[in-house]
């Protein structure tokens, strides 16, 4: 992994996690992310443990969130209930039938 591929991170300043703090933070066990480190993104600098910023955590997160049919149709319905229902949706007014026809009238401005 290296600067191209972290573009998940937007992190400002360094607050890295090493495998316990990222675990207990992902209420998971410690030996699942050990299990898991070639699949999941992290960071490596040379012979230390991999480390986690929170940007890491929550790219694991959604790597591994469930959601049931059901609710991803919530999330993002098909196409034909998503259109609008073009009779409950007002027309947008036509405001060049406000507009008067000629135009207003210049008034002359007196010179001083
Ligand atoms: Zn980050």
């Amino acid at each position: 992994m290296n600067a191209w591929t972290r573009q998940h991170c937007v992190c400002t300043e360094v607050r890295n996690l090493d495998y316990e703090e990222a675990a207990a933070a992902l209420k998971i066990k410690v030996q699942w992310l050990k299990d898991h480190i070639c699949e999941l993104p992290h960071q490596k600098f040379g012979h230390n443990p991999a480390v986690f910023c929170h940007c890491d955590l929550r790219l694991i997160q959604a790597m591994n969130a469930q959601v049931p049919p059901k609710a991803l149709n919530l999330l993002n319905p098909p196409a034909e209930q998503a259109a609008p229902n073009p009779a409950k949706t007002p027309a947008a007014p036509d405001y060049r039938a406000a507009r008067p026809a000629k135009g207003r009238a210049r008034k002359a401005v007196a010179q001083v």
